[in-house]
């Protein structure tokens, strides 16, 4: 038996979001494979950003051992993940020849940030994974701090040593350069969906991508690029509004791109000279990867939130516009969407048909088996009729066991064969009680079928009064069948029996 289905009406971007914020329950395997490449990617990236320097520009590769910890964390309790992941990191610095002591020095520091921000981020797995909560922007945050401190202290008498910087430039250095990776990289691999290549491949982002609204991201390009006209501190924010609103317009994954191309941008353009922040001293630069990982924040809970509530009220208005035994439209909204329907298909001049299902002697089998009973062969019974629908249809349950349906773009004889199929499926469907014995039941149909052209065009409530009739008829011709009229103008909606303009045409159907 099909569940019958509610209609979704989340906008493309938050769908994409609200996929994303499935979590990974990827603890039954351990894919090995995918973590060694995905680590030398990263580092190759982070070895590219060194620039000749010692230090990276920007890391990913702490941040991505964390994100892949708190996927796997079956992963992260095995030494030899953690082990490997060393030997990968230290492959790569040979690699690029960096000298022994600072390549152990390094690792070691990157590896004691990961398992500082592990060891703290770990209890929280489940509310920062997917990203659905504003507390888990929280605990990233806190993460990061922890991460950086760590690695910062191990980073720093290292790079003391080697370098011959002062110990508070080292350790604050350290620390701003990995909070910066750590915020930035991080709540990008949370967001993200799972099994993201097969997302990607499956090419849904595409139409996706092309109905978002481009106009927060022109705002974001021209506020960023103002910022390099305009000399000052003030170029640290000026994007931020516009970043607010690319939050809301495009939800939470989109934004952690953002956040992150928005901090690479401003830091190498910094590295390059091109951004004007004031002078050249070592605790500038600092507080500027400090300051950009920060302003991440804001627009990422921005986003977090904005979704929680879009996803609250699409929740709630599922619920307001479901009847919840059954799932079919309740009354009201099947009234407006069917009015709505109604018009655009009378505007194209094109057909449709209303039709009222009733069940038949319902009361007996309330009577005879129980309320609950009859609630579940109203459950199976919806279901029944879904079966036979498109997805342009709309069933709505009018009370009781009483139903409405709308069939766009269908004449007589495609509403009479729909009508028919149904009536034929419940006749013929075994509802099996709890205690295993089977009931039969069966439904009268009346079908009220409006060709277009009709002068004036009928309205909804006038069709289903017909079908109403045309029901009545089916009833009283002895129940489980079909019974149809043609509409015609109707202007009184009080008035469909037979004489004046509210006439309509009853042809009988022979019960099958
Ligand atoms: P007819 O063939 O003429 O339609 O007879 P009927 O017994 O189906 O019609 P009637 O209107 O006399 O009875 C409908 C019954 O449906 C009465 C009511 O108790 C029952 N009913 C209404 N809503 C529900 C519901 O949500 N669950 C259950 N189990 N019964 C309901
Ligand atoms: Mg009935
Ligand atoms: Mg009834």
């Amino acid at each position: 038996m099909h569940a019958p289905q509610h209609p979704h009406q989340s906008s493309p971007l938050e769908t994409i979001a609200v996929a994303a914020a499935a979590p990974a329950d990827a603890q039954h395997h351990q894919p090995w494979l995918g973590f060694t490449l995905a680590l030398v990617l990263v580092c190759a990236i982070g070895l590219l950003s060194r620039a000749g320097g010692v230090s990276a520009l920007f890391w990913p590769a702490n941040a991505l051992l964390l994100g892949w910890w708190l996927r796997h964390p079956t992963m992260a309790r095995r030494p030899a993940a953690w082990g490997l992941a060393g030997v990968i990191f230290m492959a790569c610095d040979a690699l690029v020849q960096t000298p022994g002591a600072l390549s152990v020095g390094m690792n070691l520091a990157n590896l004691v940030g990961v398992l500082c921000a592990w060891l703290y981020l770990e209890r929280y797995g489940a509310v920062v994974l997917g990203l659905r909560q504003p507390r888990a922007v929280f605990y990233i945050g806190m993460a990061a701090v922890w991460g950086a401190a760590g690695s910062a202290l191990v980073e720093g008498p290292v790079l003391y040593g080697v370098r011959g910087m002062e110990p508070w430039q080292a350790v604050l250095q350290s620390f701003a350069g990995a909070f910066f990776n750590f915020m930035l990289v991080l709540p990008l691999l949370l967001a993200a969906p799972r099994r993201v290549w097969q997302r990607l491949r499956a090419a849904a982002w595409w139409p996706v991508l092309r109905q978002a609204p481009k106009l927060p991201l022109v705002l974001l390009v021209a506020a960023e690029a103002l910022a390099y006209a305009i000399p000052g501190l003030g170029a640290l924010v000026f994007a931020v509004p516009a970043l607010v609103w690319c939050a809301m317009a495009y939800g939470v994954l989109p934004i952690t791109v953002l956040n992150l191309l928005l901090g690479l941008v401003k830091v190498m353009a910094l590295a390059a000279g091109w951004l004007d922040i004031g002078p050249t001293q070592w605790y500038y630069s600092t507080s500027f990867f400090t300051g950009v990982a920060l302003l991440s924040l804001g627009p990422l809970v921005v986003a977090v939130n904005h979704h929680l509530q879009l996803q609250t009220l699409q929740r709630l208005q599922a619920f307001v516009d479901h009847d919840h035994l059954t799932g079919a439209l309740s009354r009201r909204t099947f009234m407006q969407r069917s009015q709505r329907r109604l018009q655009r298909l009378q505007r194209e001049g094109e057909a449709v048909a209303v039709l009222m299902l009733d069940l038949d002697h319902f009361k007996r089998i309330n009577d005879h088996y129980g309320h609950a009973q009859g609630d579940e062969v109203l459950r199976h019974f919806t279901a029944l009729a879904q079966r036979h629908l498109r997805p342009e249809d709309v069933l709505g349950r009018m009370g009781g066991e009483e139903f409405a349906l709308l069939l766009p773009k269908a004449g007589l004889q495609e509403a009479r064969r729909v009508a028919e199929r149904i009536c034929q499926q419940v006749r013929n469907y075994p509802f099996v009680q709890e205690d295993g014995r089977v009931l039969y039941a069966t439904v009268s149909i009346g079908v009220c079928v409006a060709t277009p052209g009709l002068e004036p065009a009928p309205m909804l409530e006038a069709l289903l009064a017909q079908a109403d009739v045309a029901l009545y008829e089916a009833k009283s011709g002895g129940r489980d069948q079909v019974r149809c009229v043609q509409a015609q103008g109707v202007r009184n909606t009080a008035n469909t029996d037979g004489d004046g303009d509210g006439a309509a045409t009853v042809s009988s159907v022979p019960r099958p």
